[in-house]
């Protein structure tokens, strides 16, 4: 072969090579929500695999710890914890412990508890518990009842009324469980999407990925639009699942201390490197509302918030204030 048979070969080679390298992308209804996955990958096999990858976590983590099925290992605990020590798997012991810690950093706004009320809103059917029956159940709302042996690899319910719901931190750890599939298959640029979590892999191949925020009274539009890299974004609003009766807006994020939604705020964004704090973060700090709120994100490194109060007034933490 002479030289300039072999470079223009070698010239074909790698431009064919370059071509196959594109996006993949999906997006299907698991968990409750829209899941939404963009992979950058070299070809067709690692990119369908990716994408796929992607799904079937988010599927494993729904049969793990949906509130609706009943097979869960979620609702395997609200049957029996308050009856005995329950043996879980490891996943589950970190998860419940990584949100016993959130409940004591954010003074009991995040509480995975929140549920022994919670339970009864339905948000679909537009149905909640009356005032007699949320003054009777609040007492189980106390993140304190539920009792985690190391040793044992168990959790009980020190309160016989007791139920948990992992709602407001899942879908962040399977987006953090995500991206580290991904990252182990040698992706470099990935997004991941679970209704309001998102998790970045590098960026948009030279640009930043551009991330929204929506204005929580119109979704057409974008409150914030950040540009970010390699980091991970949720966002917590009143408007995801609601129903509205005699002028109130009955929605999902409940304050423990009252069992009722909370109402200071319409929407709160975290950004910072793991997704699965992000959420509960995102919650807590819904909960504890803008003066709060901005406090204990200014002083959880490495995490920033945006919030939209109940007038639609923005809020940032020091770092985003830092940039205004
Ligand atoms: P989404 O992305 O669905 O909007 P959020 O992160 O805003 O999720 O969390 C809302 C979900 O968190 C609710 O649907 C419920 O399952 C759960 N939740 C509600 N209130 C609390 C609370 N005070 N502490 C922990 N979890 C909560
Ligand atoms: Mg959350």
């Amino acid at each position: 072969m002479n030289k300039l048979r072999a470079f223009t070969l070698l010239v074909v080679m790698t431009v064919s090579s370059l071509c196959q390298a594109k996006w993949y992308t999906d997006s299907q209804g698991i968990m409750g929500t829209n899941i939404h996955t963009e992979v950058w990958a070299d070809n067709d096999d690692v990119g369908k695999q990716a994408v796929n990858a992607v799904m079937d976590e988010m599927q494993r983590i729904n049969q793990l710890m949906s509130p609706y099925i009943e097979s869960s290992e979620l609702s395997q605990i609200n049957r029996q914890a308050a009856k005995q020590p329950v043996k879980i798997s490891a996943e589950m012991f970190e998860l419940l412990s990584l949100s016993l810690g959130l409940s004591a950093e954010t003074d009991g706004a995040f509480d995975i508890t929140f549920a022994s009320v919670g339970y009864l809103y339905d948000y679909r059917q537009g149905t909640k518990p009356d005032q007699q029956t949320i003054d009777g159940l609040k007492d189980a709302i106390n993140y304190r009842h539920i009792r985690l042996d190391p040793v044992q690899q168990t959790v009980h319910f020190a309160h016989p009324k007791v139920k948990i719901d992992l709602g407001g931190i899942a879908k962040g750890h399977a987006v953090d469980n995500a991206l580290a599939i991904l990252r182990t298959m040698g992706i470099q640029h990935a997004l991941v999407t679970a209704g309001g979590d998102t998790g970045l892999i590098g960026d948009r191949r030279g640009r930043p990925w551009k991330v929204g925020v929506r204005d929580p009274r119109d979704k057409e539009k974008q409150a914030v639009i950040l540009p970010l890299t390699n980091v991970a974004m949720s966002t917590s609003g009143d408007y995801e699942r609601y129903f509205e009766a005699d002028g109130q807006r009955y929605h999902h994020i409940l304050s423990p201390f009252s069992g009722q939604s909370s109402y200071e705020v319409q929407s709160v964004t975290i950004v910072g490197p793991r997704s699965t704090l992000n959420d509960g973060l995102s919650t807590a700090v819904f909960v504890l509302g803008v003066q709060k709120g901005i406090d204990l994100i200014n002083r959880t490194r490495g995490y920033d918030a945006i919030i939209v109060d109940n007038q639609r007034k923005l809020h940032y933490s020091n770092a985003f204030s830092a940039v205004d």
